[in-house]
């Protein structure tokens, strides 16, 4: 099994620690988001900050969808706190745990992390993906959702498996950077319905065979950079329970939720005034 940080890598955080300040000398710190001038190389400035949406309470005692809303807030707590769509159909998983709702600075910061290979800000993800993360009593397994090995192999790396990475270490869990399989490449899930995306993901995602002995059993910690309909995320819950994992937990960075969305959007639109600019969904 892969563990966590081999004294190789440890070595090498060390010399990054002890170059930081010559790379902020030929690099000076900048925001991700603005550019603007930062004190530090791994964080957004102030104002950037305050851009970010952080799900609050009271939220979905299943899924942790904040219950922002009045009347759905009417609504769940007459069913225990259960959102609709959870009490419409019960999740696989045992929990959500989002660092942000998706909208666009979130947005941008994973597609930086995705695209831009700025490996910086998976420490920075990462870091807010962790505080995020209830205490989890006994040993959990980090697994990130997989990449087909085409995508793994044209982009060089797997955002998720990066964030996994962190979130084990700085949790102490194990790492299970390959105990997901994507089978088969699959295109964008968005514009498909739910049946659409259930034939889609129909055997994409299974748990890789050499890793069956390991999950057997094992309470698991699924990491992703963005949830946007559940669909990829339940593809995976669901083939970790099939390899006989007990909980499924997930993490991920920025968690899709329409209200999240027209909140963003009206905020925007209320900020640019008569601009066109809205929120687009690219996961
Ligand atoms: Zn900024
Ligand atoms: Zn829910």
């Amino acid at each position: 099994m892969a563990t966590q940080a081999p004294a190789g890598n440890q070595a090498l955080a060390r010399v990054a620690r002890q170059l930081a300040p010559l790379v902020d000398l030929v690099f000076p710190p900048r925001c991700p988001l603005c550019g603007g001038a930062l004190a530090r190389q791994d964080g957004l400035c102030g104002v950037c900050w305050s851009t970010l949406v952080i799900p609050g309470e009271p939220a979905c005692s299943l899924c942790q969808r904040p219950l922002t809303d009045p009347l759905a807030l009417a609504e769940a707590a007459e069913t225990g706190l259960v959102c609709a769509p959870c009490m419409a159909e019960p999740p696989r998983h045992a929990g959500v745990h989002a660092a942000t709702l998706y909208t666009d600075p979130s947005r941008r910061l994973v597609l930086s992390l995705k695209h831009g290979r700025h490996l910086a800000l998976a420490d920075l993800l990462a870091r807010l993906m962790v505080a995020r993360i209830p205490p989890l009593e006994g040993q959990w397994l980090v697994v990130p959702v997989p990449l087909h090995r085409w995508r793994l192999w044209s982009r060089g790396f797997n955002q998720s498996a990066e964030l996994a990475r962190r979130i084990a270490r700085a949790r102490g869990f194990p790492l299970l950077v390959d105990g997901l399989l994507r089978r088969k490449r699959t295109p964008s899930l968005g514009g498909l319905d739910k049946r659409q995306r259930a034939e889609v993901l129909n055997g994409a995602i299974t748990a890789a065979p050499s890793r069956q002995a390991a999950l057997k059993g094992a309470n698991v910690l699924l990491v992703d950079d963005v949830l946007t309909s559940g669909a990829t995320s339940d593809a995976c819950v669901r083939a970790l329970h099939k390899a006989g994992a007990g909980q499924v937990r997930i993490a991920c960075f920025a968690r899709v939720l329409d209200e999240a969305i027209d909140t963003a959007r009206d905020r925007q639109s209320r900020e640019k005034a008569g601009s066109a600019k809205t929120v687009e969904l690219s996961a």
